[in-house]
């Protein structure tokens, strides 16, 4: 009565192999921007101005990323965990295309859980009859990507007794898939345990060379699986969050990598030239991801902002509004993006969100199950995610990887949400 299944489609639905070699082939490129637009102070600061002075809680990450700078980064191996989510957008002349969601760098779900799906659908196949298909799927293992990722950090933390911290939610729904990606690090005979922000609040300190410690525990990585929401935080878990970022221990991510993950930061990213500028000396990986990108606006307080707000509100069918929040189900749509654009459009609130171009992509049946719901058949999208894990140790980066896919998919008549926002489910690519 406790324990549902995770939601998932009947079958596995086709993904055109060109755009889904296309989405591993950039993901590289994608850990490397990450990376460098966690470590320019100036890009970041420039960036968030407009969206700090009106979004509290991107304004606290942000103050914490300072604090941390002033007093001098303790902290010498990154280890970054994200996933790049795309859609299928479906040209004038019916061509799909690959375009970018977005990029998370903080809590990157459902590595361990969709390692089984391959496993699930396969099944399916076969008792279909179609085990030549069933042949077909591709293996899928992120939740040992993650874990050689994790590994590695902790490898160059450099202390055999320190501990890796999964910094956890107090209801925790998704604990099945974390625990794939725990069960790969006590394999490898690392030390896991999981904690919440009140538990370090409570317990955690930090020694003069600011090693982090729980309980008497020395903790070489704290990997985020919560602590992206405002609703994560009161003042006590504020504070905690400043104690883990002080600290020596490799946080997957520090908060100017989580900070690399806001919407705001992607719109700029869309700018001319600022890739260049991120990437200098890399044109190809630069062509790679501009390739991805589609329409992205910002809605700051000035001539190209009223002129988007404008375009936006006499006909909202095109975009989709954005406020900077993870987690699913705060973006508008539609009438409600007009309404909201309206009243917000002569207001400096506007620079708390973002414009982007709606992507369309062409729906396909299947059969969404979910635990306690009615089985019928649904038309549906997808969405591709691929996972990227990368370690630096100073300025040398020692491990920079594609570590596997998510498929998730809804029914058309939902306009957002993942699987944890209860209206995407897991699902398994079959190339076409
Ligand atoms: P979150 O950080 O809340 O996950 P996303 O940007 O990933 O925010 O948006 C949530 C969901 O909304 C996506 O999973 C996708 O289904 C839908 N969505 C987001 N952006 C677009 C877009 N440009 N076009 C179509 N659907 C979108
Ligand atoms: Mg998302």
């Amino acid at each position: 009565q406790v324990v549902n299944y995770a939601p998932f489609t009947l079958l596995p639905s086709a993904v055109p192999s060109a755009l889904f070699e296309q989405a591993y082939a950039v993901q590289q490129d994608f850990n490397l921007l990450v990376d460098a637009i966690s470590q320019n102070k100036e890009f970041l600061e420039h960036t968030l101005a407009s969206t700090i002075k009106v979004d509290d809680f991107t304004a606290r990450l942000f103050r914490i990323h300072m604090q941390v700078l002033e007093e001098g980064l303790a902290q010498s191996v990154f280890l970054g965990i994200n996933r790049s989510d795309y859609m299928f957008d479906c040209g004038v002349d019916g061509t799909p295309a690959l375009k970018q969601i977005e990029i998370n760098t903080i809590a990157a779900s459902f590595g361990g859980l969709t390692s089984r799906t391959v496993a699930v659908h396969g099944w399916v196949l076969k008792v279909l009859g179609k085990s030549k298909e069933a042949s077909r799927l591709l293996p899928n293992n992120p939740s040992k990507g993650l874990a050689l990722g994790i590994a590695k950090a902790w490898e160059l933390y450099g202390s055999q007794s320190a501990v890796v911290m999964f910094l956890v939610e107090e209801v925790q729904r998704n604990i099945f898939d974390q625990r794939c990606v725990e069960n790969e690090l006590w394999n490898r005979n690392i030390r896991v345990i999981r904690k919440q922000f009140r538990d370090v609040f409570e317990k955690g300190s930090l020694d003069d060379a600011k090693r982090l410690y729980m309980d008497g525990q020395e903790v070489a990585v704290v990997y985020y699986r919560e602590g992206y929401m405002p609703k994560n935080y009161n003042q006590q878990n504020w504070e905690a969050r400043l104690l883990l970022e002080r600290s020596r221990a490799v946080k997957c991510p520090d908060v100017a990598t989580q900070l690399a993950g806001t919407k705001k930061v992607q719109q700029e990213l869309s700018r001319p030239g600022t890739l260049e500028r991120l990437l200098p000396g890399r044109a190809e990986a630069v062509a790679r991801i501009r390739a991805t990108f589609a329409g992205l606006y910002s809605l700051d307080m000035d001539e190209e902002g009223d002129k988007i707000a404008a375009t936006a509100i006499a006909d909202p069918d095109r975009f989709v509004l954005k406020p900077q929040r993870e987690g699913g189900g705060n973006n508008l749509y539609g009438e409600e993006l007009r309404q909201v654009l309206e009243k917000i459009r002569d207001s400096p609130e506007r620079t708390s969100y973002i414009l982007m171009d709606k992507i369309k992509p062409q729906p396909a049946m299947n059969y969404l199950l979910r635990a306690h719901s009615p089985l019928r058949v649904s038309e549906c999208i997808s969405e591709l995610g691929i996972f990227g894990v990368y370690v630096r140790q100073g300025t040398e980066m020692v491990m920079n990887t594609a570590a596997g896919h998510l498929l998730r998919t809804k029914a058309i008549e939902h306009a957002d949400g993942g699987v944890a926002a209860g209206v995407a489910v897991l699902d398994t690519p079959y190339l076409v």
